[in-house]
């Protein structure tokens, strides 16, 4: 392998500047959009007089690179330049719209450090492609009216904890049961907007809309712009617009809203904070809770994650004191009762669920969606298998059982052990869960949310409920009860993140309870989250997890840094990779794992380091990407504190 080092890279050379240069700061440094990861260092050029002007940091201007035009962003304007004389000249403006502050810039040069990537990556995330109808309203110099301020007309007090309301706040906020998150939500941006903008962070845009009216109802709807790309082009470019330019108060957006430039005392909320959405699944895999903590540390803004329960990144930050916690913590009345045969309701929880029915709509959280995920013989509980090895499934009661991996179907299934023929459904699905809970809740009307047909609002009616996690219909006055099923499945994918993602999928679907009605919990009732959602208090099971994963050295405690190359490769990439912590290029105790080898084309390895290294190795991985990408060979994969540690 060769020793990674910084690329000398060659200056873009041409004769000297022919006509006018700008009198003062003549120099343009630019990322250049080129699409080639090595090249991902800024270049200089030099600014003819005549765009002086327009020419300012965070413009998009057009530049000769190689032999081609490429587009390019200012990212600094100065006076010299070490390759002066041999410059080329930025050929024009292609929108004298600013689009990026030196701050935002300077939070797109530490993301593209931290996770390894190129500045243009990150760009094309973090800015909105321009739309040329709406740069002529937003061109420097064109005079805008007056700013308005923030009074809603129907604003109605809700009071938020006392230690939200400080001018600079760090904290992690718990939030409260029986009150729905966008509202909460909406009146915590409302009452931050008095110090500065606020950019709420949303999981998905179910939750950004419903945030969004919760801001409309408090007459906010004129302070308030959607940032996300779900919007048309044009209608996402001006709403940016008119937040970089601090036009409007409120921001709502999706993942790649985190890096939209804010006005100094802003507030940023990232709502949901452990969510894989907030995940960017391209390269570079930066995620919205890090790149906030960065943005903190940079920028002069509060910052605030708000969910059920912590993540453990955030419950480190907590222990550690970086972060406050802002607690809900309260009486809820909890119930639980563990499965002793197959029963879905155990008995003992079943006539007070029974009783909360009559009085208005039940919520049932069940673990999975489909029908029959899994199929056994009746009689002799054998897995039920095709000839090809794949498990049978059944995807809805009027259809045969049929194989995951090749779909034959099993019209006349016969079990291969004992000859049965009748078929048990071993991992029930929500559409199973509906026909059981039907039959067990005759008479009232059932509602089943979950994957492609989410409803939004149920009536306050008596009714069942069934509905995934993430999937659950809002409604008025809030759920009789909540009943959460099969309670251990939702652990079933035992991953880093089951134990925090059961957290809060148990705790946000536990919240739409009404203040008067029950949780119930099919588990048994010495399991710690019964306790946990008893007293509305997620923090000694995020403590007790924190603790094994510090003596274990494992994540948060260490970085994670995941590549994937060519099969072909990945054996040369690991001896390299030895090779270099042998020279002590790598940190000695940093974990290089053997590679795990994929059923496709492509395998992975890890490394694990301590979080104090974790910059070094960063680089180095950087350095090595950058050389491979010099020698056009193929680029692996590189994912740094990836949601998943596979
Ligand atoms: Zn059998
Ligand atoms: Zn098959």
């Amino acid at each position: 392998m060769v020793n990674p080092r910084p690329l000398k890279l060659r200056s873009q050379i041409a004769p000297a500047p022919a006509g006018d240069v700008a009198a003062s700061l003549p120099i343009a440094r630019v990322w250049v959009d080129s699409g080639v990861y090595h090249l991902d260092t800024p270049f200089d050029y030099w600014v003819p007089a005549r765009l002086d002007v327009q020419a300012q940091i965070g413009v998009r201007v057009q530049v000769e690179f190689g032999k081609q035009k490429h587009e390019a962003i200012i990212v600094n304007r100065l006076e010299s330049s070490a390759n002066e004389g041999s410059l080329k000249p930025v050929l024009k403006i292609m929108s004298p719209v600013i689009v990026a502050t030196q701050k935002s810039l300077d939070l797109i040069s530490s993301v593209s450090s931290r996770w390894a990537g190129a500045p243009f990556d990150i760009v094309r995330s973090a800015i909105p492609p321009k739309v040329a109808s709406i740069d002529s309203d937003f061109a420097i110099g064109v005079p805008h009216g007056e700013i308005p301020i923030a009074t809603p007309d129907t604003y109605a007090e809700f009071k938020l904890p006392q230690s939200l309301s400080g001018a600079k706040i760090r904290a992690m906020w718990c939030l409260p049961p029986h009150v729905a998150s966008a509202f909460l939500l909406a009146q915590l941006a409302f009452q931050r907007s008095k110090f500065g903008q606020v950019l709420v962070v949303l999981p998905d845009e179910r939750e950004l809309l419903r945030v969004h009216r919760n801001l409309e109802a408090l007459g906010l709807g004129d302070q308030v712009r959607r940032v996300d790309g779900h919007l048309l082009r044009s209608e996402r470019y001006r709403n940016y617009l008119e937040i970089t330019q601090g036009l409007r108060k409120i921001a709502l957006g999706l993942r790649g809203s985190i890096f939209i430039p804010l006005e100094p005392n802003s507030t940023v909320i990232v709502h949901s904070e452990g969510s894989e959405h907030f995940y960017e699944p391209r390269m570079p895999s930066w995620n919205v809770r890090d790149v906030a903590l960065l943005r903190n540390s940079q920028e002069d803004i509060s910052l605030v994650f708000s969910s059920y329960s912590p993540c453990l990144e955030v419950g480190r930050l907590i222990d550690s004191g970086y972060l406050s916690m802002i607690s809900s913590a309260q009486r809820v009345a909890v119930s639980a009762a563990s499965q002793i045969q197959a029963e879905l309701i155990p008995s003992r929880i079943f006539p007070a669920i029974r009783k909360d029915i009559q009085l208005g709509p039940v919520l049932f959280l069940v673990p999975a969606k489909g029908y029959g995920n899994a199929v056994l013989c009746a009689h002799c509980r054998n897995i039920a298998l095709c000839d090809c090895g794949g498990r049978l499934l059944q995807s809805a009661s009027s259809t045969p059982p049929s194989c995951t991996l090749c779909q034959l179907n099993f019209a006349n299934w016969r079990c291969k052990e004992c000859d049965g023929s009748r078929i048990y459904i071993a991992s029930r699905g929500i559409d199973r869960f509906v026909e059981e809970l039907g039959r067990s809740f005759p008479n009232f009307p059932i509602i089943n949310s979950a994957g492609e047909h989410i409803v939004s609002q149920v009536e306050d009616a008596p009714s069942l409920v069934v509905a995934t996690p993430g999937a659950e219909p809002d409604t008025d006055a809030g759920y009789r009860a909540v009943v959460i099923v099969e309670s251990l499945r939702f652990l079933a994918h035992s991953d880093f993140r089951s134990d925090e993602r059961m957290r809060e999928q148990f705790f946000s679907a536990a919240s739409k309870v009404s203040p008067k009605g029950h949780i119930f919990i099919v588990i048994d009732d010495s399991h710690p989250i019964v306790g946990a959602l008893a007293r509305w208090n997620p923090a000694p099971m995020v403590r007790r997890e924190l603790k094994q994963r510090k003596e274990l050295q494992l994540p948060p405690y260490s970085r994670f840094i995941v590549l994937e190359a060519a099969t072909k490769e990945i054996s040369m990439l690991h001896t390299g990779l030895l090779m270099a912590q042998k020279e002590r290029r790598i940190p000695e105790n940093t974990k290089i794992s053997t590679p795990r080898l994929g059923a496709s084309e492509k395998s992975s390895l890890s490394l694990t380091c301590q979080l104090g290294d974790a910059e070094k190795v960063v680089d180095f991985i950087h350095e090595l990407q950058r050389r491979r990408s010099a020698s056009h060979k193929s680029l692996i994969t590189i994912r740094v504190d990836p949601y998943k540690l596979a």
